[in-house]
C-alpha cells in the first residue's frame, strides 16, 4: 500500500479546528506555513498548512485533495506563526481566520509571495552603434532614446516622468533599440552605520542618554516602559535607539496610532536614516501594502511604520519594535478578532528575542502595573526637552452660569486674551455636529433613531440629522412630526455650533475644525495641520483627534468644554481615559518658548479627579486609580472575557442565553478553585441596549488569575460554538475588552 501525504490546513471559516486535506502526487508536498488552495463544501478557499499527518492508519479515501500549493517556502516566519498560534488560543479565534488578516488582502486571494525585482529599460546592443540621424523625424523617440542612453537605465515611472509614454517605449522596444530588464534585488539588510545621518540629531540629555543606555543595554527579549511628558523628547530616544539597529544592519517596527501616522513623522524618520523605510498607512491600495510587506519579509526595507496591524509584519532580521502612545485605544480591534497590538507585541517581541519599548506620557494601567511589579523596565522623562516651560492649570466652575454655545464668561475672556497676544488657542470638545439633540419647543417631542437607543445629531451646515451610532441620516426636519410645530430647538452644544459662535464673537480671528466630519475628505486633516502650522488659523476647535502628537509651537491656551460626563460614566475605564485625555491636551500648551494655559470649565469643579489632574499630575492620579481596582476587583488586577450577544430578535437573544447559562453553570464549578474563582456577571442588557436595529446584551466573565479564565473561556466557546440557539444571533467573545458599551 502506498503512502498517501495529508496535510493539516488552517481554513478562514469561523470555526476552531483545522482540516486534513490530501496531496495529490502530482503535487509536492507544501511545507508548514506555506498556503494552499482547497474544495470546501462548493467553494474554493485558501488555507495555510500547519501540520504534515502519518496516514498509515488512517482511511484516505474520504479525504479531498488539495488543488494546488501556492508557496515554496512558509510565507511567515516561524515567529510570527507561533505568534498566531498563540493568539488564536488567547483570543478564542479561529486560527483560520487570523492567518488570513495576518496577511495583505492580496496574498490572502492567492497573490505570488516573492518581490517582484525592478524593471528598466536599458540600450540594446544593436542600438548601441546605431544611427541616431534615422530618428531625427521621430522627435519623441529621439528623446526618449537619448535619456535612456544618458542615464545608462531608466523604470517606466521614471520615463513618464519625463512625458515620455508607453507607446513610444514600445516602438522603441519594436525596433530592437531598448529592451527590459529585471534588475537584481540588493542584498538583504545591507546597511550600516554609514546610512545614519546624524546632522540634525540632538546631543541627548540626562534622562534621554540614560533610557537610550537602558534600551540598548540588551538585545535580548526586555519591554521597557518609557514614561515621559509630552515634549520630553520620547521620539529622540526612540530613533537613537533605531540608530544601533540599523547599524547592526537589523530592522525595527514602530507601531503608531491611527491619527498619529503624519508625513511629519514619515519625515523625521527619513530625515535620520538613510535607509528604505515602509510607512504602512490606511492610503496604500493593496498592491502597495502587498509590496511594503514584501519588502520587509524579504529584508529589503529597513523601518517599517504602521498603525495596529502592522504588528503582523514579518522581518527577516528583527532588532526592536516600539509602539509609541501604548496608551492608544487604537492598538486594539473592535471587531472580528479583537486583539491588542499592543499586546502581540509583548508576545512578537519575546519570540523574536528582541527590545520592546512601549512609549507614552499617560500609560495604560495595564502597563504601568507590569512596570510597578518589575515584569516591565522603568524609564523617565520628566522634564520637557526644548526647555519649555510646564503649563498652568485651572479649573473653572461653571455651576449656574450661563454658558454660550458651552462656554462661560471667564473661557472667552482668557481666549481674547491669549489671541489678543498673537497667540493661538485650541478648545476640546468631544462631540462632532451642531448640537447632540433636536425638540420641540411646544410638545416637548425628541429626535430619536429609530434603530437605536440613541438621539440624533443636528449637523446644521449640511442641514441633516444623523444617528451617531448606526449612521442613519434624514434631512433637517422643518415641523414637529408629532404636534407639527415649526419651533424645533436644538439641545446641548458640539464641535460645528462651536466654530459657528466663535466666527461672531472672534470676527478677526480664523477658526479650524478638526473632527470625524471635518477630516472625512482625504488629505483635509494634513492641510488643516500645514495650515494651522502656517497661523493660518488661530482658533483651533477639535474632538480629540485633535489632541493627538500633533506639535504646535503657538498654541498657549488649551481649554477643555466638557468632561463631567465622563466622571459619573458607568465605564470602569473613564476616569483613565479623562486622565489621558486631559494630560495628551495639556501636553499641547506652550510647547516651545511660551508659558501654556490649560483650562477645564466643569459643574464638580471640587472633584478629586479633577482636582489631582489639575494640581499633581498623571501618576499621583494612576496610584489612586490602580488602588482603586485593586479594591474593585478589576483589570489589571482581575482579567475579564465579554461576550456579546446581538440578534433583531430578543426571543432569540433569550434562548441563547438559557443555554449559555446551561453551560457556563457547571464550567463555572468544574473550573473554578476556591483560591481562584472565576466569576459571571449578567446576562445583562448592554448599557446601550438597541443599536442598528439590534437589541443587545452581554456577559462578563473574570478571574484573578488569566490561565484560569481561559481554560474557562476556551471550554465555553467550544461549548456555544455547537449550540442551536446560536444560528440566530451574532456573538463573540472580547478578551480584555476594553469598550463595553
Ligand atoms: P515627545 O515625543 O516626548 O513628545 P519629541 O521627541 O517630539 O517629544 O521632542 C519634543 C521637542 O524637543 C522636539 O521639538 C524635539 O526636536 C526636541 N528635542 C528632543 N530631544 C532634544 C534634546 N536632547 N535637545 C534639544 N531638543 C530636543
Ligand atoms: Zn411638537
Ligand atoms: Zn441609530
Amino acid at each position: 500500500m502506498s503512502h498517501a501525504k495529508l496535510v493539516e490546513v488552517a481554513l478562514p471559516i469561523p470555526l476552531r479546528k483545522q482540516f486534513s486535506y490530501l496531496c495529490p502526487d502530482h503535487i509536492e508536498l507544501p511545507v508548514i506555513g506555506s498556503r494552499v488552495s482547497i474544495p470546501f463544501g462548493s467553494r474554493q478557499l485558501i488555507g495555510m498548512v500547519t501540520g504534515h499527518l502519518d496516514s498509515a492508519d488512517i482511511n484516505t479515501s474520504k479525504f479531498k485533495s488539495i488543488t494546488a500549493s501556492l508557496d515554496q517556502q512558509a510565507i511567515q516566519p516561524l515567529s510570527i506563526r507561533k505568534m498566531l498560534n498563540w493568539a488564536s488560543d488567547y483570543y478564542v479565534y479561529s486560527l483560520g481566520e487570523i492567518f488570513q488578516q495576518a496577511l495583505p488582502v492580496l496574498l490572502r486571494k492567492g497573490e505570488s509571495s516573492s518581490l517582484t525585482p525592478p524593471l528598466v529599460w536599458r540600450i540594446t546592443e544593436f542600438g548601441q552603434d546605431f544611427d541616431l540621424i534615422k530618428l531625427a523625424r521621430a522627435k519623441k523617440q529621439l528623446e526618449a532614446f537619448e535619456l535612456i542612453k544618458q542615464r545608462q537605465q531608466l523604470t517606466t515611472e521614471k520615463l513618464r516622468q519625463h512625458d515620455i509614454s508607453s507607446a513610444t517605449q514600445k516602438t522603441l522596444l519594436q525596433k530592437e533599440l531598448i529592451e527590459q530588464v529585471a534588475l537584481d534585488l540588493p542584498p538583504a539588510c545591507h546597511w550600516n552605520e554609514q546610512h545614519l545621518n546624524k546632522d540634525d540629531r540632538h546631543t541627548l540629555n540626562k534622562e534621554q542618554a540614560v533610557c537610550v543606555a537602558a534600551i540598548n543595554h540588551s538585545d535580548q527579549f526586555q519591554v521597557s516602559l518609557l514614561l515621559g511628558i509630552t515634549g520630553s523628547g520620547k521620539t529622540e530616544v526612540y530613533l537613537q535607539a533605531i540608530e544601533r539597529v540599523i547599524s547592526q544592519g537589523k530592522q525595527a517596527l514602530i507601531l503608531v496610532p491611527e491619527i498619529g501616522l503624519t508625513p511629519q513623522t514619515l519625515q523625521r524618520f527619513q530625515q535620520r536614516f538613510n535607509v528604505p523605510i515602509v510607512f504602512l498607512h490606511s492610503a496604500l491600495n493593496d498592491k502597495e501594502r502587498l509590496e511594503g510587506w514584501l519588502k520587509a519579509q524579504s529584508g529589503q526595507a529597513a523601518i517599517i511604520i504602521g498603525t495596529r496591524s502592522a504588528i503582523f509584519t514579518p522581518m527577516i532580521a528583527p532588532g526592536i519594535i516600539i509602539v509609541d502612545e501604548e496608551h492608544d485605544s487604537s492598538f486594539k480591534q473592535q471587531d472580528t478578532f479583537r486583539y491588542s497590538a499592543r499586546d502581540l507585541a509583548v508576545v512578537r517581541a519575546h519570540l523574536e528575542k528582541i527590545p520592546l519599548v512601549l512609549g507614552s506620557a499617560t500609560p495604560s494601567l495595564e502597563t504601568l502595573q507590569n512596570a510597578k511589579s518589575g515584569k516591565y523596565q522603568l524609564l523617565n522623562l520628566t522634564k520637557r526637552a526644548a526647555n519649555a516651560s510646564e503649563a498652568s492649570h485651572q479649573i473653572i466652575d461653571i455651576k449656574g452660569i450661563t454658558l454660550k454655545s458651552g462656554m462661560s464668561p471667564q473661557l472667552l475672556a482668557l481666549i481674547k486674551h491669549h489671541l489678543e497676544r498673537g497667540n493661538q488657542v485650541m478648545l476640546f470638545l468631544n462631540r462632532r455636529g451642531y448640537a447632540p439633540a433636536l425638540l420641540c419647543h411646544e410638545c416637548g417631542w425628541l429626535g430619536e433613531c429609530q434603530r437605536c437607543d440613541a438621539h440624533y445629531t443636528v449637523h446644521q451646515r449640511y442641514q441633516y440629522i444623523q444617528c451617531h451610532h448606526c449612521g442613519s441620516q434624514h434631512p433637517l426636519p422643518r415641523q414637529c412630526p408629532d404636534c407639527g410645530s415649526t419651533q424645533l430647538v436644538t439641545a446641548g452644544v458640539g464641535t460645528e455650533q462651536l466654530e459657528v459662535t466663535l466666527n461672531e464673537l472672534f470676527p478677526d480671528y480664523k477658526t479650524v475644525r478638526i473632527d470625524r466630519d471635518s477630516t472625512r475628505r482625504k488629505g483635509a486633516l494634513n492641510a488643516s495641520i500645514a495650515g494651522i502650522n502656517n497661523n493660518d488659523f488661530q482658533i483651533l476647535i477639535g474632538t480629540q483627534m485633535l489632541a493627538k502628537g500633533h506639535h504646535f509651537p503657538n498654541v498657549t491656551l488649551v481649554a477643555l468644554l466638557d468632561v463631567d460626563g465622563a466622571l459619573f460614566s458607568a465605564d470602569f475605564r473613564a476616569n483613565e481615559k479623562l486622565a489621558q485625555l486631559y494630560l495628551q491636551v495639556a501636553g499641547r500648551a506652550g510647547r516651545a518658548s511660551k508659558p501654556g494655559q490649560v483650562v477645564l470649565q466643569s459643574h464638580h469643579p471640587e472633584h478629586q479627579l479633577l482636582q489631582r489632574l489639575s494640581k499633581e499630575g498623571y501618576l499621583p492620579f494612576t496610584e489612586a486609580a490602580l488602588a482603586e481596582r485593586k479594591a474593585a476587583q478589576l483589570p489589571p488586577f482581575w482579567h475579564m472575557g465579554l461576550i456579546r450577544i446581538e440578534s433583531h430578535s430578543n426571543e432569540h437573544i433569550q434562548l441563547f442565553i438559557n443555554e449559555l447559562n446551561r453551560h457556563s453553570g457547571p464550567l463555572l464549578v468544574q473550573l473554578s478553585s476556591k483560591e481562584t474563582p472565576v466569576r459571571q456577571i449578567g446576562p445583562m442588557p448592554a448599557p446601550m441596549e438597541r443599536r442598528a436595529g439590534r437589541f443587545r446584551w452581554q456577559v462578563i466573565f473574570e478571574s484573578s488569575k488569566r490561565s484560569q479564565l481561559h481554560r474557562f473561556l476556551l471550554a465555553l466557546s467550544d461549548q456555544l460554538a455547537k449550540t442551536k440557539s446560536n444560528r440566530h444571533v451574532r456573538w463573540s467573545l472580547d478578551v480584555d475588552p476594553i469598550d463595553m458599551v
